[in-house]
């Protein structure tokens, strides 16, 4: 049975890309060799390469002033690349918005590499929402301030960029990168790895103001030193060729059929809004976990009354070809991931399975 792909990573990919990608598995027809087997010193790579970041740009509306690179190692190695070029005897100290696990995961890597602030934290909470604007009182010279867009575990995202425009602003974009438009203007470092809504596990974009990268300390280990990815065009030691080309495609299937991140934006809304429906309308039986003005458009995570109920739900999910539902492991319950390649009538096919499991529950 072909399965509904609803894990929050790594995840879904668009059909298209993937028929692709089996085609490319046996044969790239321009190379006539398996993309498995091309080397990344061939002009056909750099091509990819070029073609991605290209597409990325397009996509973004994106400035010269930005440089874009394909990295590995991650979003974790970023948690660590970053304080290393920004905080790293810099004096300054480091600002961090601490709104759930990834957010949460990234600060003592950054205190590794000097002084760190958390200005708002929402654990006691059980971090379901996020800080509104008036909350924060982010200091207008610190190193920089990082945020996380969307907290894929607990399933809030910001739908307003915080901070202070000036101070650098840092962003892990993993869940949601190239799943909505935004001001590129307003950050200096993006990052995402690809394998929650862009592509296979393996490579990680960063998106980085180049001005920036004139800071980077001397004494960087090469792979660590953003200047040498800029100035080898991603291509200073092998890179993950097949990753780093799936996403190309992915770049490539958002650009000419969905139409650029308009479209996808709107479309992730209605999927988002159908299934938070289904929530909110089944009378408590499902429960949703963020706040409602904090609801992230890609990873709906919402509560059965039991863990017996959870356990059940899962079971029958199952059962019907919706894999992934389960809850991340630090907090349990059920996470329907709805990245880009997620599509509306495959979400129209959960709420009617959580309709029909609810009435089932209720006993009616
Ligand atoms: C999954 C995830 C990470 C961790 O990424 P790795 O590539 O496994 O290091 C970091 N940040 C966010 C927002 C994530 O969703």
């Amino acid at each position: 049975m072909n399965c509904l792909n609803f894990s929050g990573g790594p995840g879904i990919l668009p059909e298209a890309v993937l028929a692709e990608t089996q085609r490319a598995i046996s044969m790239v027809p321009e190379a006539g060799l398996s993309i498995l087997g091309i080397s990344h010193r061939s002009d056909w790579f750099a091509a990819v390469v070029a073609e991605a970041e290209q597409n990325i740009r397009a996509l973004l509306k994106l400035p010269e002033s930005h440089a874009v690179l394909f990295l590995q190692g991650g979003a974790s190695l970023q948690f660590s690349m970053i304080p290393m070029l920004l905080l790293r005897g810099s004096g300054k100290t480091a600002e961090y918005l601490r709104t759930g696990y990834w957010s949460a995961k990234a600060i003592p890597e950054a205190a590794l590499e000097g002084k760190v602030r958390v200005v708002w934290d929402g654990e006691a909470g059980g971090f379901r929402r996020l800080p509104e604007p008036g909350e924060l009182s982010c200091s207008a010279d610190a190193a920089y301030l990082h945020y996380v867009s969307n907290e894929t575990v607990e399933g809030t995202q910001f739908h307003a960029i915080p901070g202070i425009d000036g101070v650098p602003r840092v962003c892990d974009m993993s869940s949601d990168f190239l799943s909505r438009p935004f001001d590129p203007d307003r950050f200096d470092l993006i990052y995402a790895h690809a394998q929650k809504n862009l592509g296979p596990a393996g490579v990680t974009v960063v998106v980085v103001r180049r001005d920036l990268l004139d800071r980077a300390p001397a004494e960087l280990p090469a792979l660590l030193d953003y200047r040498r990815h800029v100035e080898a065009h991603s291509v200073y030691n092998t890179p993950p060729v097949f990753a780093i080309y799936v996403t190309m495609l992915v770049t490539r299937w958002l650009l000419n059929e969905i139409g650029g991140l308009e479209n996808m934006a709107s479309i992730n809304r209605q999927k988002a809004e159908n299934l938070y429906q289904a929530i909110d309308a089944s009378d408590g039986f499902y429960q949703g976990w963020a706040a409602p003005g904090n609801r992230s458009l890609m990873n709906v995570v919402f509560r059965l009354k039991s863990a017996e109920q959870e356990a059940a739900f899962l079971q029958r999910a199952t059962a019907a070809g919706f894999s992934g539902l389960a809850g991340h492991r630090s907090l349990g319950g059920i996470r329907a991931s709805i990245y880009n390649a997620m599509t509306p009538q495959a979400v129209t096919l959960l709420c009617s399975f959580m309709e029909d499991f609810a009435r089932s529950g209720r006993g009616v």
